[in-house]
């Protein structure tokens, strides 16, 4: 039992969850003073140094302070051991921890979500939205917006090898894209960034921050909500945990759960909202049997190649000396390594020919890492001390779905089956056989120590057998609260949850399908569409 019940406040609109979506739409809703918000958010203010330096966020990253670290259950699809899912706790939510590529995925991407009943969400509808957010740092462009709050950069300093993988690709046929955020994007490019003079631009930095002295908005912190409350078919407001004290809030026209792509079914369902049989066996009673809550959840799948080189690479530099020398750059002009985002050069590129559209997105790493993790002890990222460059694919439109669940003692559990669809293994084979012909064009071939490379495998069975290995997540969860004009879709395309007034979903769950690419900008876009539709 709760030790302590504070009495009501009351808001026009209640935001569950601080994040890429909430801190959004807590800045777009309460712009009119006559609106009151109030913004509840489980973890803490996002103000520390770890948070701002864009390296910072290998240090956030299982930590329970700033990770919810949720429990992962056993994969067999994948030969990974990590037991848990990384997600931002704090403002700012993944924006605060992610490795800061902006990019927006391509026209084909929205026109599909369209096509899958998500109607008023294709290119056209959608485009405008990504402009508004922007505050485009780079030469005036027909791709970017200059009006909006969100500092969005190109890389401030690029890894000299950069662009052997650029030239690599170049040498296979991809063209070298001056712009990428365009709407096509088959080619090779560097990363934009959402940074200002080399730091870090979370949304909480950018859309929250600059508004907390609104008298119209209220930001509790280190405040988990627990359930929302109904009355006659509304919902009318909130209960949640702050300390031993749980709360109540009451909402006058919306709750807008915003709490990411595992946070908002599970609030849902911890609400009564969900699969019924499921809600039963965990002793919930059931407000709306909604059996597609939780489940649709889309994961881009990855994989990769490590090859040592002949010249010195970020992790054959990680002495004393070179972190001061890190540390010394980005105080001097904000360069350097621990300026970057966490990748300065990708591709889209098809891995077959035939096909309509890319269907695998290349990450390139001037250096080597293993992952690795447990709940108990954190993730681990280790790097070798030899030099080594990594080339990163995940399946731009993966057929693999998994789910989150609530287990019968009311626990939550993330089912993941990141590689349980043939096709997406068949689309990595394919991926791991094309970064092999990159590692042979002539660009890499002067680098790469083919004399210390592992041998790789001459049979299909092989290469399934390295990416299952190797297969892991690249944080990029959606499509766990659905929207869809179709009547199982958990949202409409207006974001209401169906069958219940005064309720919306915006943030990563609600896209009907994973954009090819990252997937921040696409749930910044999310938000500020929603905003309009909220207000209007
Ligand atoms: C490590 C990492 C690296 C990434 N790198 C990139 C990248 O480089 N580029 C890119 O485009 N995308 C990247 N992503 C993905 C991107 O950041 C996410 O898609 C995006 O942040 C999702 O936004 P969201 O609003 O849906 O959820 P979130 O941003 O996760 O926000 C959810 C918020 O709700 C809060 N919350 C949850 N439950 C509750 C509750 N019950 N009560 C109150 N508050 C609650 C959380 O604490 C959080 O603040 C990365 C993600 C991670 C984790």
């Amino acid at each position: 039992m709760p030790s302590e019940v504070v009495p009501c406040e009351v808001a026009d609109f209640i935001i569950v969850g601080g994040g890429s979506a909430g801190a959004i739409l807590a800045n777009r809703l309460s712009e009119d003073p006559a609106v009151r918000v109030i913004l509840v958010e489980a973890g803490g203010e996002a103000k520390s140094l770890l948070v701002q330096l864009p390296v910072g966020f290998t240090k956030l990253i299982g930590k329970p302070d700033s990770d919810w670290m949720y429990p992962l259950e056993p994969d067999a699809s994948i030969g990974s051991g990590a037991s848990f899912w990384t997600a931002g706790k704090m403002l700012g939510g993944g924006s605060s921890i992610n490795g800061q590529v902006y990019i927006r995925g391509t026209r084909q991407d929205y026109d599909r979500w369209e096509e899958a009943g998500a109607t008023g969400w294709g290119f056209r509808d959608v485009w405008p939205y990504f402009l508004r957010s922007e505050n485009w740092q780079g030469a005036p462009s027909q791709a970017h917006g200059r009006l909006g709050p969100l500092p969005i950069a190109t890389i401030r300093d690029v890894h000299p090898l950069c662009a052997t993988f650029v030239a690599g690709c170049e040498a296979l046929g991809l063209p070298f894209l001056p712009e990428h955020n365009g709407g096509e994007m088959e080619g090779v490019f560097f990363t934009q960034t959402n940074q200002r003079n080399g730091w870090r631009y979370s949304t909480e930095r950018a859309f929250l921050r600059p508004v907390r002295g609104r008298p119209n908005l209220d930001v509790i912190t280190h405040a988990e909500v627990e359930t929302i409350l109904f009355e006659n078919g509304r919902a009318i407001g909130v209960s949640y945990r702050r300390g031993d004290a749980l709360q109540t809030l009451g909402a006058r026209r919306e709750v807008i759960v915003s709490a990411g792509a595992v946070g908002s079914p599970a609030l849902l369902m911890r609400s009564g909202i969900g699969p019924g049989e499921m809600l039963r066996q965990a002793g919930i009673p059931v407000f709306r049997d909604r059996a597609q809550v939780g489940r649709n959840l889309q994961e881009h799948c990855s994989t990769s190649q490590t090859r040592p080189v002949n010249r010195p690479t970020l992790n054959s530099q990680t002495g004393p000396l070179d972190m001061v020398r890190y540390l010394a750059k980005f105080l001097w002009n904000r360069s350097g390594p621990f300026g970057s985002p966490a990748v300065q050069t990708m591709a889209l590129a098809r891995t077959q020919t035939g096909l309509s559209e890319p269907d695998v997105q290349l990450h390139f790493f001037p250096l080597a890492f293993e992952t690795g993790g447990s709940v108990e002890k954190g993730t681990e990222v280790s790097m070798s001390r030899d030099p080594a460059v990594t080339i990163g694919a995940s399946v731009a439109h993966p057929a693999s779905r998994g789910q989150v669940v609530l287990r019968s003692d009311r626990r939550l559990g993330v089912e993941h089956q990141l590689m349980s669809d043939p096709r997406d293994v068949a689309t990595l084979v394919s991926a791991m056989k094309m970064i092999a012909r990159l590692y042979a064009t002539p660009a890499f071939s002067q680098i790469v120590r083919h004399d210390l490379a592992p041998p790789l495998p001459d049979t299909d069975a092989g290469w399934e057998e390295l990416v299952r290995s190797r297969g892991a997540g690249v944080y990029h969860p959606v499509g766990t609260c659905r929207m869809g004009s179709q009547e199982d879709a958990v949202v409409d395309t207006a974001l209401r949850v169906r069958g219940i007034d005064g309720l919306r979903v915006v943030d990563a769950s609600v896209m009907p399908l994973l954009p090819s690419t990252n997937t921040n900008a696409p749930t910044m876009m999310i938000a500020e569409k929603a905003a309009d539709l909220i207000l209007a």
